[in-house]
């Protein structure tokens, strides 16, 4: 057996993944955080936990926190179907063609609010996770790492993971050519609350599951529901488009302004969509400059990783993106265990989890940037195909199944 330390930076959904699943294996872990309270992190938006995710907490959490995960999730939210401008069904698919019926509870697609993610993650690590901790850089030092922060203190481990998210300080300093290129598409996203009286003015499609709108013009919408304990029930939707066809200030207009820059692009769209958008919270629009990681090469490993969005953050467009962070979170656990084993030597441990984690970390990125730019650059002549081939997909039985598999994953 070799004893070794971890600090991890970042206190987000990958960084309290890996640290719940070191300090199982017996692993001396600590978490570095630089929000304060945990309320710094709510963000509230609802974010899709696929198959790859579910599997991956199941491995890391404790059975108390993976139950607590499961108590926590959306029900009643299940299918996904996309719409036409109009509001017409092109395919809908039930939630028990998407999620297997017979599957075991880690391979099932969830729903789960942001927040109270955060909250189970977060569980148990008390005597783990360091809040206020902000990482200005790093320092190797023989075999060890020492990291500092901002307050001015220091703290030394033997591995240093950079799970600080998308505009990682870690990255910065072990792959300062790394960036993230602007992608010309803006997304704004907002809220509607489901237990107002004007959500019964909203097709069942728009209160009950997810839906991608594929319209004639520019444009695209996507919608998702929460429903379940501890935050009040709400769609959420996201309408993204190129940079050029929304003002120039987008991203400095307030919630009541950015909803309308929104349903003056869906002029001709279903009353439904227009009640969607303009019954939102102002207080919850925002509007976001899609950026995406750019490709990066393999690089000498060493004794500091990197793991989650601080290595290959992505487009929203396919709602992988914390997925492949709890991915990661569950590989570079696995690699650090047979380490620790005496399997392998901890550096080559950390190069096999860098190696798997960079192919399918950026396969993910790929996917969500192409998403990204179908949503924004389509023709009319490709929207008007793909609708033709939702609506064959929808009448052919062994096309529809394949379909509801792919979702997601
Ligand atoms: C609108 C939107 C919708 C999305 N929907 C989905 C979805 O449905 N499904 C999905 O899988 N993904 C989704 N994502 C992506 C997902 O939210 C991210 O990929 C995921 O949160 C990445 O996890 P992470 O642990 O790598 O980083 P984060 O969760 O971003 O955590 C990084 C942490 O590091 C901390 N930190 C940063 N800098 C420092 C520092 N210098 N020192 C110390 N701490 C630091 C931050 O405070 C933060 O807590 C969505 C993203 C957006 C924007």
């Amino acid at each position: 057996m070799t004893n070794f330390s971890v600090a991890v930076v970042g206190g987000g959904l990958g960084g309290l993944a890996l640290a719940h699943g070191l300090r199982r294996a017996g692993i001396t872990v600590d978490v570095y955080e630089r929000t304060r309270e945990r309320t710094d992190w709510l963000q509230g938006y609802r974010i899709h936990i696929n198959p790859a995710g579910a599997g991956a907490m199941h491995h890391c959490l404790p059975p108390a926190g993976w139950q607590s995960f499961l108590d926590t999730v959306s029900v009643g939210d299940g299918g996904f179907g996309f719409l036409t401008d109009q509001a017409t069904e092109l395919i809908g698919l039930a939630d028990d063609e998407i999620n297997d019926p017979a599957a075991a509870p880690p391979d099932r697609h969830y729903g789960v609010s942001r927040i109270r993610l955060r909250e189970v993650l977060l569980d148990g690590l008390d005597d783990v996770v360091h809040l206020g901790r902000e990482l200005t850089r790093y320092e190797l030092t023989g075999d060890r790492v020492t990291a500092h922060f901002a307050d001015g203190g220091t703290a030394t481990a033997d591995i240093l993971v950079g799970a600080d998210g998308a505009n990682s300080r870690v990255r910065g300093q072990l792959l300062p050519h790394a960036h993230r290129v602007d992608t010309g598409v803006i997304a704004v996203a907002g809220r509607f609350a489901l237990d107002g009286a004007s959500a019964a003015d909203l097709p069942a499609a728009l209160t009950d599951r997810a839906n991608l709108v594929v319209p004639r013009g520019r444009g695209s919408l996507f919608t998702a529901v929460w429903r379940g304990a501890g935050a009040a029930d709400h769609a959420i939707w996201g309408f993204s488009d190129a940079a050029d066809r929304f003002p120039a200030d987008v991203t400095t207009l307030d919630g009541a302004a950015l909803r309308q820059v929104v349903r003056d692009r869906m002029t001709g769209w279903s009353p439904a969509f227009h009640h969607l958008v303009g019954r939102s919270d102002p207080a919850t629009v925002h509007a976001l400059r899609v950026r995406s990681a750019a490709p990066v090469d393999p690089w000498p490993t060493g004794r500091v990783t990197l793991l989650g969005d601080a290595i290959h953050n992505m487009t929203p467009m396919a709602g992988v993106g914390a997925n492949t962070a709890l991915r990661d979170a569950d590989l570079l656990r696995r690699e650090l265990i047979a380490a620790r084993a005496g399997e392998r030597p901890l550096v080559d441990a950390i190069g096999r989890y860098e190696r798997e984690m960079l192919r399918y970390g950026f396969a993910a990125v790929r996917q969500s940037l192409r998403n990204a730019e179908q949503a924004a650059h389509s023709t009319a002549l490709g929207r008007a195909g793909f609708r033709t081939m939702l609506r064959l997909t929808a009448a052919v039985p062994p096309l529809r199944r394949g379909m509801a598999r792919r979702l997601g994953s």
